[in-house]
């Protein structure tokens, strides 16, 4: 990997380079919140943001997208889709690395989706450093810091930036408007700092649990999930805010002539009530319990025996969005507290 560093003043210029080419979409103050929107200029970004309310998924799996067209007299109309060539500028280490989990599974070489990956090939990243909020906990999930997946990344070291290259329009692009430096003894000491003044600013209330997915299978039909999912409220809020729960739903839209119409993808949740149930009424996960449980596998253990990451990866979206306080870290808690009692009993 290659580093450089630029000055903080340096960062407007960046920004405007890419204007040129490319819709630069970068978090933005929503309210009370944060949210990545198409900006156009450097001063409606807020670079410091926490984490933002909705993630990135959207710019690669739009809530609802039409897939194709069609006539009853001619067939299916032939489709293109355009997406203009954009930026995702300010984005979080946790986020980048739920579209690389994202990206294992729209392009698995088996079945590689065209759609996904339109939306990829006219999508570059620029990452940014953050400081963990009180529901953060990436750092645990191995996804605290980003590897891959970004075009520049951009970290904080005070005053000027350490700027890991990812891609060669990103380092060409950066060359173009800035007067990126090699890094000095002095910049590597100030991103050392940097970054065990974040280690130290998570919550350390979040425990971490090594053999999460071992335990989850040891603790299938604990009460606990009972519990917990007894509390569920079928919202699916959870799902919406993820970035990195991406079932859907593909629906057929007849226009009211009865003539023509569309294929649509939709965004679906496996906490819905109807996702599981198939034709003939039967449900395979018909209460609360086993799809709260199914949601929790398939981000603590399932994707991981399968691609050898976890799914979640702890942006603490969902813990804000359940009016339930149903989570990861509900779970991590649950056998942090088992892992003490069966502690005890072996002292005893
Ligand atoms: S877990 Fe929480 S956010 Fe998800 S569906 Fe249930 S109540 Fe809604
Ligand atoms: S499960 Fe929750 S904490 Fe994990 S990635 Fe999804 S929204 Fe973030």
């Amino acid at each position: 990997m290659l580093y450089r560093v630029i000055d903080a003043h340096e960062l407007p210029g960046l920004v405007q380079a890419f204007m040129r080419d490319y819709e630069v979409i970068a978090p933005v103050r929503s309210g009370k919140s944060f949210a990545f929107e198409a900006v156009s200029s450097f001063d409606d970004i807020v670079l410091d943001y926490p984490t933002t309310l909705t993630s990135l998924k959207k710019y690669y799996l739009p809530p609802r997208e039409t897939l194709f067209e069609y006539d009853m007299a001619d067939g299916v109309t032939d489709y293109r889709m355009e997406v203009r060539p954009r930026v995702l500028f300010g984005a979080h280490a946790c986020d980048i690395n739920a579209i690389n989990a994202l990206n294992l599974v729209f392009e698995d070489p088996r079945y590689p989706d065209p759609y996904y990956e339109a939306h990829k090939k006219a999508t570059m990243i620029v990452g940014i450093s953050c400081m963990p909020g009180d529901s953060c906990f990436c750092h645990l999930l191995d996804a605290g810091e980003v590897r891959s997946g970004y075009d520049l990344f951009l970290a904080d070291i005070g005053g000027r930036y350490l700027v890991s290259i990812g891609s060669v329009e990103g380092a060409d692009i950066l060359e173009a408007a800035c007067d990126p430096r090699e890094a000095t003894d002095e910049d590597r000491r100030a991103f050392r700092d940097y970054t065990r003044r974040r280690q130290r600013a998570f919550n350390e209330e979040i425990p971490s649990v090594q053999e999460i997915p071992m335990l989850m299978d040891a603790f299938h039909s604990d009460d606990f999930w009972e519990e917990l999912g007894s509390r569920c409220l079928n919202c699916t809020a959870c799902s919406s805010v993820c970035p990195t729960c991406y079932c859907f739903d593909i629906r057929d839209v007849l226009d009211p002539s009865g003539e023509t119409g569309r294929r649509e993808r939709v965004w679906d949740a496996c906490t819905s009530p109807q996702f599981a149930l198939v034709t003939g009424g039967h449900n395979f996960r018909p209460g609360t319990r086993e799809r709260v449980r199914h949601r929790m596998y398939h981000k603590l253990n399932g994707f991981n025996a399968k691609h050898g990451r976890y799914l979640c990866v702890g942006c603490g979206r969902c813990v804000k969005a359940c009016k339930a306080d149903i989570s990861p870290i509900e779970v991590l808690k649950f056998f942090e507290q088992k892992g003490i009692e069966d502690g005890d009993r072996d002292a005893d």
